[in-house]
């Protein structure tokens, strides 16, 4: 069977993008490609001064804040993480962002002059900061950001045993009080032998616990992440974990496949043959299960791992979706503004010497106009409501069809995606196995 995206490229938004650079390279090396293909001539028509294709005064709206601190590392973590001691780091970590903030934020005065749709906050762990780490690290984004568009949405990342107990509702009444609109939550299964196998440090209950705390604190947003394709998992242990999981007063579930990279510890089990993944065809399955349970549940498939109650769509990894610019702060993160793309050093030793922004950033790469559009292609096709025509015409300057009306054509007539007056998409079907599809909007030559 082809293979499935989510053991690459599944992953939360910002994972995508990660995935999709090297989606690219994948697909360049060795594709199978079908007799039509994009037509560079029709890109170049369309093309404007904009080599990214929107305009340099449409600055960045959207803002990730990368903490790299947890409690112990999981087992499958590859982000940046930092497991050493608070002190000094916490407040090495938070000068270096200053820094880091000051740098880029130099042309506005070290304060951004455009209101912020969303702020997202992720890790690591943000919430394993200590109290008053996170009072300096909100007033921070409060003096960089001034400007927040009505209803900013502002996520933070949170692991079910830092919201329980009173210590636990103190924070959570806190970051109300501080503007978070949304948590999302870290739960990955809720059974109990299977979190201690993954080098979790709460408990099933503990999830169940902290989701209802959040709700207590008036949390409306509520996000829990779920992982499937686990070593030793079984289907009925999945099911049990889904219904849990949709018992609980969320409007939002990520379910992810579990993709083991090399550097963790699970990537050397399975170097080691000692990691004993469910086969592909099993997790197939999973993976339409949670699909059939989130439409019973009343949540929509939005995206590829993703489903949401109507008005809980993250509007954050939306806006990696639909490969909107975006600034990425602290070790590890990814950033895309102004037609270019930055990741950050990952270390946090490094990140705190850092003085120059070029010492930050271990890549700073100009998005031509091709990549720009293969991109838009790879990430809105990961939405249900996929490419839309008119947002891809305005960005553009051509429309889908100049670009890639054969190859439409051809994957149409097989099935693999449908077009409409809105523009096109995978249909759900195609989506667990969309790789293949992906492949056949890239370009040869650029
Ligand atoms: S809590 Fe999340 S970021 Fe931290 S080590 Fe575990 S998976 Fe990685």
């Amino acid at each position: 069977m082809a293979a499935l995206p989510g053991r690459r490229a599944i992953g939360r938004g910002r994972r995508s993008i990660r995935a999709g650079w090297a989606l690219r390279a994948g697909f360049a090396e060795g594709r199978e490609r079908g007799e039509t293909v994009p037509d560079p001539g029709a890109v170049e028509r369309g093309a404007t001064a904009d080599p990214a294709g929107f305009a340099p005064e449409a600055a960045p709206r959207h803002v990730y804040v990368h903490v790299p601190f947890c409690g112990a590392k999981c087992h499958y973590c590859d982000f940046a993480v930092f497991v050493g001691p608070r002190t000094p780091w916490e407040a090495l970590y938070l000068e270096a962002l200053e820094r880091e903030l000051a740098l880029v934020l130099a042309p506005y005065g070290g304060a951004y002059p455009f209101p912020i749709e969303t702020l997202y906050l992720g890790g690591g762990t943000p919430t394993a900061l200590s109290p008053a780490a996170l009072e300096r690290l909100f007033d921070l984004l409060e003096r960089a950001f001034p400007r927040r568009a009505p209803g900013m949405e502002w996520t933070v990342e949170a692991n079910p045993e830092g919201l329980v107990g009173d210590e636990g509702r103190a924070l959570l009444r806190w970051l109300r009080g501080r503007g978070t609109t949304r948590l999302s939550i870290g739960v990955q299964t809720f059974d109990d032998a299977q979190l201690s196998a993954l080098g979790r440090r709460h408990t099933g209950r503990e999830a169940e616990a902290a989701v209802l705390a959040a709700r207590e604190a008036g949390f409306v947003h509520l996000s829990l992440d779920l992982i499937y394709g686990l070593p030793g998992q079984t289907f009925e242990g999945w099911t049990a974990d889904v219904r849990r999981a949709f018992g609980l007063p969320i409007d939002h579930l990520s379910a992810y496949a579990l993709e083991v990279a090399e550097a963790t510890r699970f990537g050397r089990m399975q170097a080691a043959g000692a990691l004993p993944l469910p086969d592909d065809d099993r997790v197939v399955e999973m993976y339409a299960f949670v699909a059939a349970a989130a439409r019973d549940a009343g949540f929509e498939p939005y995206e590829v791992s993703n489903f949401a109650r109507p008005g809980g769509r993250s509007r954050h990894n939306l806006a990696y979706w639909n490969n909107r610019p975006y600034f990425g702060f602290g070790p590890g993160a990814h950033g895309y503004a102004f037609g270019v793309r930055t990741a950050n050093v990952p270390s946090l030793p490094r990140y705190v010497r850092a003085r120059t922004l070029s010492e930050f950033r271990t890549e700073v790469r100009p998005v031509g106009r091709r990549e720009a559009i293969e991109e838009t292609m790879f990430l809105g096709l990961r939405l249900a409501e996929g490419v839309r025509r008119d947002a891809f015409r305005r960005r553009f300057g051509v429309d889908l069809e100049d670009v890639y009306g054969p190859v439409l054509r051809r994957l149409e007539a097989e099935g693999l995606i449908v077009i409409d007056a809105r523009g096109i998409r995978l249909p759900e079907a195609v989506r667990p196995v969309m790789n293949a599809v992906l492949a056949e909007f890239l370009f040869d030559d650029r």
